[in-house]
């Protein structure tokens, strides 16, 4: 690792300073941005520690309007422990936070930091590798070779996947972030934190340079709304998902009166599937419309030499968010 200064802000307008500066990352609790710069992937001249700022950053709270906003720094086993968070609208996203990593991870990963991680593109994550995401190299070099873990739509020039969990769910609450930078607070929609078109030049994110997350907004909902989030994994322990889906359904009596369907794992971006999700509406739950909507989920898709196993399995990780949430 190189050496680097390492700032502890006593507010927030401290943090905002010191994140302006040129080379500068700041840091949640670390888990991801440390693996990074201990592979040479980063070498920041300075890293602006948030964790002080806990008091102001962190935690869940329900707003007068029912609306409920996490702190940026709020960690992924206060989401699952939250008393706010036992409304049947936050099953996905308490699904999701509660089957990352492993307890140590939840016990100090935050909430932005995981929506914020580094693809775990093996090419990108090896300073060895000649890789265009990278920076590196000319091409994708995971397209023709080990892509076993990559994706299988929604890529132009580099094929890594999005590897949040917490992402899809917030996706289909139709969620909103705050952000801060200079003189400036900025409030917008969760969907607008992704690149449109994933580029290999773009990062994961479209955060500006020292622009700092503060908060994640969601919307009351309404009382017959519910959330379900599955995924899949090579292995029943701590391992990042091969395919995951999350969904949210509002039932008007026995028929589906509206639905939100998003992929995660499977693109370089969480996916939202409207046009699956449309072939919800106005219809009753029942196993042969969810096999007709996980196959229109995917369709489109294109694996790679060798993951075409994610399109049978991704389309059983849809039919079994839809099922969970009209159960
Ligand atoms: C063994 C292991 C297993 C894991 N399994 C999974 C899994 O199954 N699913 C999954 O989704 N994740 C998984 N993770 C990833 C883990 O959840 C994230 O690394 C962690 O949540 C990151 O949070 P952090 O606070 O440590 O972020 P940091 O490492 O501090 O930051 C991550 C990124 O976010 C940026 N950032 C952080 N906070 C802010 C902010 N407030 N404003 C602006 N930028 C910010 C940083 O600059 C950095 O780029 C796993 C990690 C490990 C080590």
């Amino acid at each position: 690792m190189k050496p680097f200064t390492y700032i502890v802000p006593k507010s927030l307008d401290e943090a905002k300073e010191a994140a302006a500066q040129p080379n500068t990352l700041v840091k949640g609790a670390g888990l991801d941005i440390v693996d990074r710069m201990k592979e040479r992937l980063q070498t920041p001249q300075n890293i602006v520690n948030l964790l002080p700022l806990k008091a102001d950053l962190a935690g869940i709270s329900v707003e007068a309007n029912g609306d409920v906003r996490i702190g940026a720094l709020t960690t992924l086993t206060e989401i699952e422990n939250h008393e706010a968070m036992r409304d049947p609208v936050f099953t996905a996203l308490v699904k999701a936070a509660s089957t990352t990593g492993t307890p140590q991870v939840r016990n100090r990963g935050t909430i932005a930091g995981n929506i914020l991680q580094f693809t775990r593109c093996w090419y990108v994550r090896s300073e060895a590798f000649h890789c265009l995401h990278g920076g590196r190299g000319p091409t994708c070099l995971a397209m023709t070779g080990q892509n076993r873990y990559h994706a299988v739509m929604g890529w132009s020039d580099c094929v890594r996947v999005h590897p949040s969990n917490v992402a899809p769910p917030l996706l289909a609450l139709d969620a909103e972030y705050s952000t801060v930078i200079g003189k400036e607070t900025r409030r917008r929609k969760f969907s607008e934190l992704f690149p449109a078109e994933p580029r290999a030049e773009n990062p994961e994110h479209t955060l500006q340079e020292g622009e700092i997350v503060t908060a994640i907004h969601i919307k009351k909902q309404a009382a017959n709304v519910r959330t379900a989030y599955a995924e899949s994994r090579e292995k029943e322990s701590f391992d990042w998902a091969t395919t995951a889906c999350s969904v949210r359904i509002a039932m008007d009596g026995n028929k589906i009166a509206a639905a939100d369907i998003v992929l995660g794992a499977v693109a370089p971006v969480p996916m939202p599937r409207p046009k699956a999700a449309a072939m919800l509406i106005g219809k009753e739950p029942s196993k042969r419309l969810f096999l007709r909507v996980a196959d229109m989920a995917f369709q489109g898709a294109a694996p790679l030499a060798h993951n075409a196993f994610k399109l049978p399995i991704g389309k059983a990780v849809v039919r079994d968010a839809l099922e969970q949430a009209t159960r």
